[in-house]
């Protein structure tokens, strides 16, 4: 026996950063349905909020929408805040908000560099700090971030140098905190999905629709997964299932990095 009650986390406060839609909606659903109470966190405050309503109906955990801005210090310390204020503690964070950006490295402009670096990077370091402190004087915790099989290996035909650097930069960021923080009692994985139908990806396929051919050829799937797909793993690595896991990273790709 397993005991299916190890994937369980009733009671439980989860934070899922950029859960208004796409993966992070779909990932706070399924903590939700694990039986965590979840903070939604998003620029939008009318998709954010719209989004824990939902949550909130489907499973009756509870919800609270918090707008802000992970690349904003202060916006990430008072969302910290009003989850403890909330819920009382924080258990696990999920670093999933993320943006993608496309230009020829000799084009790219510092601008477009910083940005998607600031969200995919310093976001994850700057929510991973504040939630991290919460963990740290409570029971310790689990900190997930979504990294990308992009840190892997190279993508085409777009050209993303930037986004490949940051999601990089997540799976070597989420090793050395494991190893920084197993003292407290805090586990850190990540999760590098491959194409996963969103709004991002949409908007990728607006600039270029042959690109969708290209990926699909490569896939041993042969097709781009709903965001529910990952919703599964997440809880995995949330809950006690995992408990001997940290410092990796899950590869969920539909066969796109085997050959
Ligand atoms: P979407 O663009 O569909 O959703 C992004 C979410 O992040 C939105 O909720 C958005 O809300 C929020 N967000 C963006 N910037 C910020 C910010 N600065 N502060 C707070 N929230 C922010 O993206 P996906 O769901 O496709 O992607 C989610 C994550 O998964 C990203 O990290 C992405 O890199 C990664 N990923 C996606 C893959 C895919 O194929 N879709 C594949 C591999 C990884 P708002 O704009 O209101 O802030």
């Amino acid at each position: 026996m397993i005991g299916l009650d190890q994937f369980r986390l009733d009671g439980e406060t989860a934070i899922v950063t950029g859960a208004s839609r796409g993966i992070g909606r779909a990932l706070a659903e399924a903590l939700a349905e694990a039986g965590a109470n979840v903070c939604v966190v998003s620029r939008s405050e009318a998709d954010g909020q719209r989004a824990a309503d939902e949550i909130a109906d489907a499973t009756g955990v509870e919800t609270l929408a918090v707008r802000a801005d992970v690349t904003d210090e202060s916006a990430v310390e008072a969302m910290v805040e009003a989850t403890l204020d909330t819920f009382g503690a924080i258990d696990v964070l999920v670093n999933n908000a993320g943006i993608a950006r496309t230009a020829p490295a000799h084009e790219m402009s510092l601008e477009t560099w910083n940005e998607v670096l600031r969200t995919n990077l310093t976001g994850v370091f700057l929510c991973t700090k504040h939630a991290g402190r919460a963990m740290i004087e409570g029971d310790g915790g689990n900190v997930i971030n979504m990294a990308s099989m992009s840190a892997f290996v190279a993508n085409y035909p777009q050209e993303e140098v930037v986004y490949h650097a940051s999601k990089g930069g997540v799976v070597s960021f989420t090793r050395q905190l494991a190893s920084e923080w197993a003292g407290y009692d805090i586990r850190a994985n990540a999760l590098a999905p491959g194409y996963i139908r969103t709004e991002m990806i949409d908007e990728l396929l607006a600039e270029n629709p042959d690109m969708e051919e290209a990926w699909l050829s490569e896939m041993l799937m042969e097709e781009m997964a709903p965001p529910e797909d990952l919703g599964g793993t997440v809880v995995y690595l949330a809950s006690e299932a995992s408990s001997y896991m940290t410092g990796e990273t899950i590869v969920i790709d539909g066969g796109y990095t085997v050959r």
